[in-house]
């Protein structure tokens, strides 16, 4: 079913069809998941991973996280250990990445990883991205649907605002539930949190009956998710200020 905007749908058996077909062609869909809207993209395809990157404006060294429907369809892709056995068995589906190894027979598009030999995937909870997975042969490389260092989606309505008609499908799937993105974790040696998420490090580290390395602790910037500047809203946001000048958006702590 169609509403007042031509490019967003409501999720049904036509609309996933439509899908399928746009991504085997190497299209790139606006789609939800639990923790913001993504772009997604055939994975398996230089076309569309491209077209992630040049939608987004986003840096070639910032590799993008690739969605699987189950631990079995990523294993075609990257090397497993107990770790992600652990957590997967935990945690997913859910907001939680891992990077492991890739294998050399992966099919993921190398630009899609930024010429890295690990690979970051990532099991979605939400039930429309699940379907789309199970039906596609293929994962799906899926980044944030904003423009690089523009504020993550959590309505099908904010990716209109972000791309408007570039994108011929957006699936609308409600508010996202949880509004932030994954936490992202190293398992590739000791593993070590490189992205904060919903899922706290302690319970992470309960599961795993390790202690984790913590961000502060690691020097050396892994990814661009790890720098200090990561979200730019567009308009001055202020903290703790009671009145509002109508020109700028404000966080108030206390009660108002
Ligand atoms: P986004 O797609 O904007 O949610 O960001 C994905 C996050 O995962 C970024 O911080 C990436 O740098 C990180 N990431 C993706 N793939 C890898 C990888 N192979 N190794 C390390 N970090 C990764
Ligand atoms: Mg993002």
């Amino acid at each position: 079913m169609k509403n007042s905007y031509s490019n967003i749908f409501t999720f049904n058996k036509k609309i996933l069809n439509k899908t399928i077909k746009s991504l085997k062609n190497g299209d790139i869909v606006g789609l939800p998941t639990e923790t913001v809207y993504g772009l997604g993209g055939n994975a398996y395809s230089k076309k569309a991973v491209k077209k992630i990157f040049k939608l987004k404006g986003r840096p070639k060294l910032n590799p993008l996280i690739i969605h699987y429907h189950s631990l079995k369809d990523a294993n075609k892709d990257v090397i497993m250990n107990k770790y992600v056995n652990q957590l997967y068995k935990q945690f997913c589906p859910g907001p939680l990445t891992f990077v492991l190894k890739r294998k050399k027979t992966s099919k993921v598009n190398q630009i899609a990883c930024a010429n890295l030999k690990t690979i970051a995937i990532r099991f979605p909870k939400n039930k429309i991205v699940r379907t789309i997975l199970k039906k596609t042969g293929f994962p799906l490389a899926m980044p944030s649907a904003n423009k690089s260092n523009n504020v993550s989606p959590v309505r099908s309505l904010d990716v209109v605002d972000e791309f408007n008609k570039k994108l011929k499908i957006i699936i609308d799937g409600g508010k996202c539930k949880i509004g932030i993105e994954s936490a992202v974790i190293d398992l590739t040696s000791h593993p070590k949190i490189l992205r904060p998420g919903v899922i706290d490090i302690r319970v992470i580290e309960k599961t795993l009956k390790i202690k984790l390395k913590r961000n502060k602790a690691i020097k050396k910037i892994l990814s661009p998710g790890m720098m200090k500047k990561h979200y730019s809203p567009g308009i001055p946001v202020l903290i703790n200020q009671n009145k509002h000048d109508g020109k700028s958006a404000y966080i108030y702590i206390g009660n108002k």
